[in-house]
């Protein structure tokens, strides 16, 4: 079977910034399982799956643009730490915390933490950075009528309710 829409879709994965540098891997013992064309991965990862099949193997390149967006500039603010909905137990540079925006909340990195301040920025943590997904395909199957209807894939590598 190939890779189409409402298929599930269960593959390991290395990501990695195009300078080499590892950001994330899902192993191929704990892989994760997507239903495609539902827009539940990136965009430009789950194009290039399309037509894909169990055993294929693939490098895609997305620039900055096709995965996490370019970095906007003036998204930086300061916030007292208390208002952080979630931070890590040191606050230094390049720390991820959670705010909550007028939009929802939202991952930012931290730039400069004070003592009851932290200077963020709101771009997504790799905006602006290349990526490459080393892909793995484990298996094709079709979705459940069930998981086309929630959207998502259900069982190993997907969601449980
Ligand atoms: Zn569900």
């Amino acid at each position: 079977m190939n890779i189409a829409k409402n298929t599930v879709v269960t593959f390991s994965y290395v990501l990695k910034k195009t300078t080499g540098e590892e950001v994330d891997r899902a192993e191929p013992d704990d892989p994760m399982s997507y239903l495609h064309g539902h827009q539940n991965i990136l965009l430009g990862l789950e194009q290039a799956l399309e037509g894909g099949t169990i055993g294929d193997k693939l490098d895609v390149n997305l620039s900055a643009a096709n995965a996490y967006g370019v970095r906007v500039e003036g998204r930086e603010q300061r916030v007292p730490i208390k208002h952080l909905m979630a931070k890590p137990k040191k606050l230094v540079k390049g720390a991820m915390v959670k705010v909550n925006t007028e939009q929802g909340p939202r991952d930012a990195t931290v730039v400069k933490a004070g003592k009851f301040n932290v200077d963020i920025d709101t771009n997504h943590p790799l905006a602006g950075v290349d990526l490459c997904f080393s892909v793995a395909i484990h298996e094709v199957r079709e979705a459940t009528p069930e998981e086309i209807s929630h959207g998502h894939a259900h069982g190993i590598g997907g969601h449980h309710h």
